[in-house]
């Protein structure tokens, strides 16, 4: 978690200058809090590390499209990565501009293309030759040449850096490094296309700066060959996924990262192209905390259970990728600490958030989940018919609530039974 927006005063867990006990009170839980503190934090080592260089920070937008997180984001300066039409409207909700927004996605259908191509975004990052054909045909419907960059696959070596997982030739993402000149070329023919950039994405929760090094000598071997064969690339686009700490994970500090990535582009003698960022996780993830209240607590033979009011339709993470958050009690307690799983109300054996934690619990009790910032409300679903959570934004004293808790109606508003 960020270090000086989530800390502890008088025993009492505060997001900035605010304690959660009160905001678990007035809003309810299970509750997701951002600190406005900390976003505004991560953006600016981004920002301050591209100052005076031809740099642009896309924030993703899918790993919390919460509007008033948006809208710090957009006030500050930022760009979006996009992945689908409903970003685009929310970015646009947001106070976020189309012209500052690339439109990432391996599946965009051609109502999206359109709508982007309509409010006129910045760049369309391409990953397939059918996906180069379809945005062709939409810009011609339009009248208009469509911004192209083709997401390539750098194929970067898994085995010296094992936590890359979309940069490799096994998975769906983007063009094989090895089709990526003939894609050009015929992307470069088409006639409602400009081609503009070029764009890679490796992987998420990445702790190693060389990964990225490597998969930006790729790109520029390529670019130099692109080039040659008339095309003009204004701009290389490096992706997200910088991994934040959940647990004891080291990964490089944010500044470090983009001046490493920039010095290497540099060193390459591409300093005259701009480079795009698209981090999401590294902004959002640490200036989040999902607040939970537990209900009950049942000891067992082998193992003594935390049942909380949180549940993987709340946080999904640890269900599907067994990920690590760790769990903080709200008020600290002199207790003698015991042995828990976090878990859930929901029927599922998978519905856990935390394993084998030591905590000194009573029911009743309120427990901070950390880093939830990023990819947590967002995967939040209604299954077993549960309202997704309130979100809160704190700013320094003030606590602003900035999404409503949903109401159990609101879940089959759109439903109907059968007349007869
Ligand atoms: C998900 C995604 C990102 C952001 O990844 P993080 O790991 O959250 O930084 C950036 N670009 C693309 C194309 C993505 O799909």
């Amino acid at each position: 978690m960020s270090q000086s927006a989530f800390s502890y005063a008088d025993g009492i867990l505060h997001v900035e200058g605010v304690s959660a006990v009160s905001l678990a009170e007035q809003f309810g839980t299970p509750l997701y809090v951002y600190s406005r503190g900390a976003l505004t934090e991560a953006y600016h080592a981004y920002a301050d590390a591209c100052d005076g260089r031809r740099a642009t920070i896309h924030v993703a937008v899918k790993a919390n499209s919460n509007l008033a997180v948006l809208n710090v984001f957009a006030r500050l300066g930022a760009g979006f990565d996009i992945v689908s039409s409903g970003e685009l409207a929310r970015i646009l909700a947001a106070g976020g501009k189309a012209e500052n927004t690339v439109f990432s996605g391996v599946g965009k259908t051609s109502a999206e293309m359109r709508e982007a191509l309509d409010a006129g975004v910045k760049c369309f990052n391409v990953e397939s030759i059918p996906e180069l054909h379809a945005l062709n045909e939409v810009a011609k419907a339009a009248g208009k040449r469509a911004p192209v960059s083709l997401r390539v696959n750098p194929d970067v070596d898994a085995k010296t850096h094992p936590y890359i997982s979309t940069g490799l030739k096994s998975n769906k993402f983007g063009v094989a490094f090895d089709d990526a000149r003939a894609t050009y070329a015929q992307a470069a023919a088409m006639s409602n296309l400009e081609v503009v950039g070029i764009d890679c994405h490796i992987g998420s929760q990445i702790t190693e700066i060389s990964p990225y090094l490597d998969a930006v000598d790729r790109l520029l071997d390529l670019v130099e060959q692109i080039e040659t064969d008339g095309a003009t690339i204004r701009h290389v686009d490096v992706g997200g996924g910088l991994g934040i700490t959940y647990d004891d994970e080291t990964p490089p500090d944010i500044g470090e990262f983009v001046r490493a990535v920039l010095g290497h582009i540099e060193k390459r003698g591409h300093a005259h192209r701009e480079v795009y960022f698209e981090p999401g996780r590294s902004l959002v993830g640490n200036a989040g905390v999902l607040l939970t209240r537990v209900e009950y607590l049942k000891p067992g033979e082998e193992k003594n259970f935390a049942i909380v009011d949180a549940a993987m339709n709340d946080l999904a993470r640890p269900a599907m990728y067994e990920a690590f958050h760790r769990i903080v009690p709200v008020v600290k307690s002199d207790a003698k600490a015991q042995t828990y799983d976090v878990v859930g109300p929901v029927c599922e054996s998978g519905d856990w958030l935390g394993r084998d934690r030591e905590l000194a619990v009573e029911p009743g009790d309120l427990l901070g989940i950390c880093s939830a910032g990023a990819y947590g409300f967002v995967m939040s679903s209604n299954y077993n018919t549960r309202p997704r959570a309130a979100e809160v934004m704190v700013d320094r004293e003030r606590a602003r609530l900035v999404r409503e808790r949903e109401e159990v109606r609101q879940l089959f508003a759109g439903e109907s039974i059968l007349p007869d």
